[in-house]
């Protein structure tokens, strides 16, 4: 749990600094109508198909309880 916490504290924080996630669905703009620019920094979702920006596997989605999520299988694997 420790390392779960260090490890989201500073992409939450990349994320609030880049004016957040904006999706193709527009559910979320910035109170001025602009996109949140996080979205571009996104290793993983929405890029399926695309090289994971560490290793350049493949990036792969599933859906989990009727949710898209997307993952690096080398970088993530399931165990
Ligand atoms: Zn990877």
């Amino acid at each position: 749990m420790k390392r779960l916490r260090a490890a989201i504290t500073p992409v939450l924080e990349a994320g609030l600094r880049h004016g957040g996630t904006t999706l193709d669905d527009l559910a979320y703009l910035l109170p001025d109508g602009r996109a949140g620019e996080y979205t571009q920094r996104l290793r993983a979702y929405g890029r399926t198909g695309q090289p994971c920006r560490r290793c350049g596997t493949p990036i792969e989605r599933i859906v989990v309880t009727q949710r898209s999520t997307h993952f690096c299988p080398t970088c993530q694997p399931a165990e």
